[in-house]
């Protein structure tokens, strides 16, 4: 067995044990490989052993990857997205990551009507409250929601958000669990176009401790790719 199949054997069980621990199903929770700096030859070795997910973080990597890549897996962008990219993006994405503005929501729902397409997304929120970290604060959650809720061509289909990297279980436990309750009340709400079924939260780190407070989506690449080597 080679390191990317015991990496990715050592997740998948991780990620069962915190499935089972948490009373949850294992069809509630979807892995997504995150494959930025990694090649596509390492990515196709990662589908063949049974990965349907991949998230990158620049739409620049998707493009050069794309062609590479079975069409039938999923691309989830998960990083930081400007306007002017959205073109580019909105034809391949299954769910944008890191929606954090009226005017972004906006200029997808453009690109995404161009096409009759009906692009999923989450907002991005920002819980941990730390500032070099991209979202929308709790607080302004709902009225962005409620704003994009009346566009046509984009659907929300729940949060995102990052824990910081280096921060005590407990710390990132509220800061899982805070994502949820916000969901929770969005979800009361009953807006058009949304529907508060994804937690895209945990990456290698905070995974389990992700799983345990609800996460749907989790992301992982250091824990299945190795550690990553910029260019
Ligand atoms: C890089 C990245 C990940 C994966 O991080 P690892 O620590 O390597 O698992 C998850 N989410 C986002 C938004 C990322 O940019």
């Amino acid at each position: 067995m080679n390191d990317l199949e015991k990496n990715l054997q050592s997740v998948c069980m991780r990620i069962k044990d915190a499935i089972k621990r948490s009373g949850r199903e294992e069809k509630d929770v979807r892995l997504i490989a995150v494959t930025k700096t990694v090649e596509s030859d390492v990515m196709n070795e990662a589908v063949r052993l049974g990965i349907t997910d991949i998230g990158e973080n620049r739409v620049q990597e998707v493009l050069r990857k794309y062609e590479d890549i079975p069409h039938n897996v999923n691309w989830h962008l998960i990083g930081h997205l400007q306007k002017n990219k959205v073109k580019y993006i909105v034809d391949k994405a299954e769910i944008i990551h890191s929606v954090d503005s009226l005017e972004l929501a906006e200029e997808i729902n453009k690109q995404a009507l161009k096409i009759e397409k009906i692009q999923k997304i989450l907002i991005q929120v920002n819980v941990s409250g730390e500032e070099s970290k991209f979202g929308i604060k709790p607080e302004e959650c709902l009225e962005l929601c409620k704003n994009i809720s009346k566009l046509s061509n984009v659907h929300i289909e729940g949060l995102m958000t990052m824990a910081p990297h280096f921060a005590p279980e407990n710390e990132i436990r509220k800061i899982f669990s805070g994502l949820r309750q916000i969901s929770l009340d969005i979800d009361k709400e009953n807006m058009d176009n949304i529907s508060m079924n994804e937690l895209s939260m945990g990456m290698s780190n905070d995974f389990e401790i992700a799983i345990e407070e609800g996460a749907t989506l989790i992301r992982v690449g250091t824990s299945i790719f190795g550690k990553r080597i910029y260019p």
